[in-house]
């Protein structure tokens, strides 16, 4: 098997003097996952490494300058899933953690669970000595700007901030990764900080199974990204393996399931899908979508 790589950093309405970032964000991440599958690390390994170099770029809501919830607080949700077995981890509304994927994978390597969640979490990331962060190690002074003026508002919509109130918010997308290794396996893995000013405790689609993430090595794998109370109520990523399951190809599976989230709750996201043929798409309703990936020939391609 050649091995491939697909990875995302959001889905909304990116403007012109953003996109450089998103790009060159998406590319590092790509081409680090990519190089690790070429040594012959195994898929899951690869979605970890571009998800965490990811989260330690503020341009994205993840890790390291995600939004702030409405306490002013970051609580970020992370998920990675492998398809051999359907093993997953997860985690939610975790604090203090510059790399919840890595949390989220320890959660399926070390525990006999598949979600762990706020002070739970916590305490199981200290329990196996993983390094934690104050506040202001994840916290960036745009995000503190951005809260301020959402909190000066009367009337937010979280809705909004997928669509086209990027001028006023000027907000920032989750991130993921699918990859196919030489093995056959395919592993997916997103991360987020969610949606600016959520209430405390909110938790995305992101570190819900089958909504921000999926991944099974006899069909597909899919990560997924936007308004999350949208995806989560029509389990968004795994209807797009269950069309991949029925013989979609992986553009017609994505465009139908985000067809489907639209038509059925006025939703808006984007996903990015992996087929275990090697063949991949992503699919959006936003106004962009930052992508990256490199395909079983070794050519990459990056779009917006
Ligand atoms: N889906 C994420 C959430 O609702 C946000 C995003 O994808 O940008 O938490």
């Amino acid at each position: 098997m050649r091995p491939a790589i697909i990875v995302h950093g959001g889905a909304w309405d990116i403007p012109p003097d953003m996109r450089e970032a998103h790009l060159q964000g998406c590319s590092r991440a790509v081409e680090e996952g990519y190089a690790l599958l070429s040594q012959g690390r195994s898929a899951l390994d690869a979605v970890e490494a571009a998800v965490r170099l990811m989260e330690d770029d503020p341009t994205f809501d993840a890790g390291r300058g995600s939004f702030l919830n409405s306490d002013g607080e970051v609580e970020l949700d992370a998920i990675i899933m492998e398809g051999d077995e359907l093993r997953t981890g997860a985690v939610a509304a975790v604090q203090h953690i510059l790399h919840p994927i890595s949390l989220a994978r320890a959660v399926m390597d070390r525990t006999q669970h598949c979600l762990l969640v706020g002070d739970g979490a916590l305490r199981f990331a200290r329990s196996i000595e993983m390094d934690t962060v104050e506040v202001p190690e994840l916290l960036t002074c745009r995000e503190l700007e951005r809260w301020k003026a959402i909190r000066a508002e009367k009337a937010f919509e979280q809705r909004d901030v997928f669509e086209d109130a990027v001028t006023r918010y000027k907000r920032k997308g989750t991130v993921g990764a699918v990859a196919l290794d030489s093995k056959g396996t395919i592993a997916a893995a997103t991360s987020t900080g969610g949606t600016p000013n959520k209430l405390a405790g909110r938790v995305g689609d992101s570190p819900l199974i089958g909504c921000g993430n999926y991944a099974d090595s006899r069909i597909a794998g899919v990560s997924v990204t936007g308004w999350g109370e949208s995806i989560m109520k029509v389990v968004l990523a795994k209807r797009v393996c269950d069309n991949m399951e029925r013989g979609m190809r992986p553009y017609e599976a994505g465009a139908e399931a985000i067809a489907y989230l639209k038509a059925r709750v006025d939703g808006l996201a984007g996903v990015i899908v992996l087929a275990r043929d090697g063949d991949m798409a992503h699919a959006f309703n936003t106004p962009h979508m930052a992508m990256a990936c490199i395909d079983g020939q070794g050519r990459k391609k990056a779009s917006l």
